[in-house]
């Protein structure tokens, strides 16, 4: 019924019922939740709160704790100073709705049904029901963008598909109503007026999802002149010209130079430009907007892990901060995400858990976002299903990595052409290579991150990698087999309802 673990928390100990959290079976768990909303067991309030904010779109290397060379986001640091960095965080599938799906079921989108933009089916069973019929308080605002109505919150107050930034609808329990203000504040006002609001004799789980910084890359007010005579440093391959990769490459219109509009920019360029001096100018005024955007995201971060420690939350709340995938900053001359190169590939992923995370904590593990609803079950002292495909990662917030811990994940992404040609491919990422397989055009990329970082140079058909190919080859089919991937929307996918 549940996978077995070895790890105890230490809010176990100061429950006084003899109740091990760890192994009891949801049904037990419902059973047991009816209790405690009676109040007829303590332990309820020791079980940790949390509060996951994901922001849309904010590639690692937009996030000081990262390195970034680009920002500062001293808010969001904090989690990494008093928390775990995970550096090898990747998601499934690069694009938002696919994402969120996953994070939702604990499933790949070939499992979940939501390879590409289409609706969730929100009566499977998913993390938050889980959650809700364990007793704990559960709500979501800001971008929820699965479709269908949330299901398994006792509060949702979400955008509409992607939202606006500014004046925006929210649809709260299923009233629509247009509020006045900027996105991201609205989100976080929301946000805090659950925390303030909600029933405190039970444990929280709080999603806090912000549009930003997705496109259109619509500043507050206050940040919007911030950036505008800052030089941002260009990526190391922001002259990338794809010679040694597929046609994939080639084909995809993400393209700063080329597909970056005026209205992306929201100012036309100065006459006269030359071709080189047009791409730069456009990268500048894509990032000043893009980093504009997350100015207000860190602000509102930081207003959430004040409240927690004004209300003496901080040391019994697990705090994560993520993004739904990464994201080219100008890297191969792109935007968007998508592709399974690792600024797309990649997921900030920051965890605060006082009671179990030593602070300031480097994890290089591979973790996928399929991990985060086991993970959340585990810290909440239940069961994980055992139909989730991702892995507890509670272990490695301990700092200790299971000896047979994953070294490669398995990515399929499905969305073509919309919105940006990016052929459909799969992969395996492995700690030291990236394999990829672009199924439709029959065409596989290699590289050896090791020796090429960035992911410049495709060695696929170097015979020195010939042994290398085979190995990796032999993993993926492998892993796509046990994870169940029999090619259910290879050729034709559900269609976009989102
Ligand atoms: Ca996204």
């Amino acid at each position: 019924m549940c996978r077995k673990t070895n790890s105890s928390a230490q809010w176990h100990a100061a429950c006084p019922a003899p109740v091990c959290w760890w192994a009891i079976p949801l049904a037990m768990a419902m059973v047991l939740a009816s209790q405690w909303t009676g109040g007829m067991c303590p332990a309820a309030q020791t079980r940790p709160n949390i509060l996951f904010i994901m922001a849309d779109d904010h590639a690692a290397h937009a996030i000081s704790a990262y390195g970034s060379r680009v920002n500062k986001t001293p808010n969001i640091d904090r989690l990494a100073k008093e928390g775990m960095r995970f550096d090898r965080c990747f998601v499934t599938n690069s694009i938002c709705t696919p994402s969120r799906a996953v994070i939702m079921t604990g499933k790949y989108s070939h499992i979940n049904g939501v390879p590409v933009f289409n609706r969730f089916d929100g009566s499977q069973p998913h993390l938050v029901k889980y959650l809700q019929a364990a007793g704990y308080y559960t709500a979501i605002v800001g971008k929820w963008h699965l479709g269908s109505d949330p299901t398994g919150f006792d509060y949702w107050n979400i955008l509409p598909g992607q939202g606006v930034y500014y004046d925006p609808v929210f649809i709260e329990m299923g009233v629509r109503r247009k509020h006045t203000g900027y996105c991201t504040d609205l989100i976080t006002e929301f946000t805090l007026k659950v925390l303030d609001g909600r029933p405190k004799d039970k444990p929280f789980f709080l999603m806090c999802h912000h549009k930003a910084p997705h496109r259109p890359w619509d500043p507050a007010e206050r940040h919007a002149k911030k950036w505008q005579n800052v030089s941002i440093p260009e990526p190391p391959t922001f002259d990338d010209d794809y010679s040694t990769r597929s046609d994939a490459a080639r084909e995809a219109t993400m393209r700063i130079d080329r597909d970056l509009t005026a209205r992306d920019v929201k100012q036309t360029p100065p006459p006269g430009l030359p071709p080189a001096e047009l791409k730069k100018w456009k990268y500048q005024r894509y990032m000043q907007d893009y980093l504009a955007c997350i100015d207000a995201v860190d602000e509102g971060v930081g207003q959430l892990l004040d409240y927690l420690e004004r209300n003496g939350l901080a040391q019994n709340t697990i705090v994560i901060y993520t993004s739904d995938q990464g994201f080219f900053l100008g890297d191969h001359n792109w935007y968007d995400k998508r592709f399974i190169y690792t600024e797309s590939l990649r997921m900030p992923f920051l965890v605060r858990w006082p009671a179990v995370v030593k602070p300031g904590t480097v994890n290089g593990d591979i973790i996928i976002n399929a991990d985060f609803a086991p993970t959340l079950l585990e810290a909440a002292g239940l069961a994980v299903p055992q139909d989730m495909q991702g892995r507890s990662f509670i272990r490695l917030l301990r700092g200790q990595t299971p000896a047979d811990w994953r070294t490669a994940m398995y990515y399929r992404y499905y969305h073509y052409p919309a919105h940006h040609r990016v052929q459909p491919h799969y992969g395996l990422r492995t700690l030291r290579y990236t394999l990829v397989y672009f199924n439709k055009l029959d065409q596989w990329e290699l590289y050896d991150l090791d020796r090429d970082p960035h992911e410049m140079n495709n060695v696929y058909n170097d015979p020195a990698y010939a042994e290398t190919v085979k190995q990796l080859k032999e993993q993926l089919y492998k892993l796509k087999k046990e994870l169940k991937d029999e090619d259910q929307f290879a050729d034709n996918p559900p269609k976009d309802n989102v």
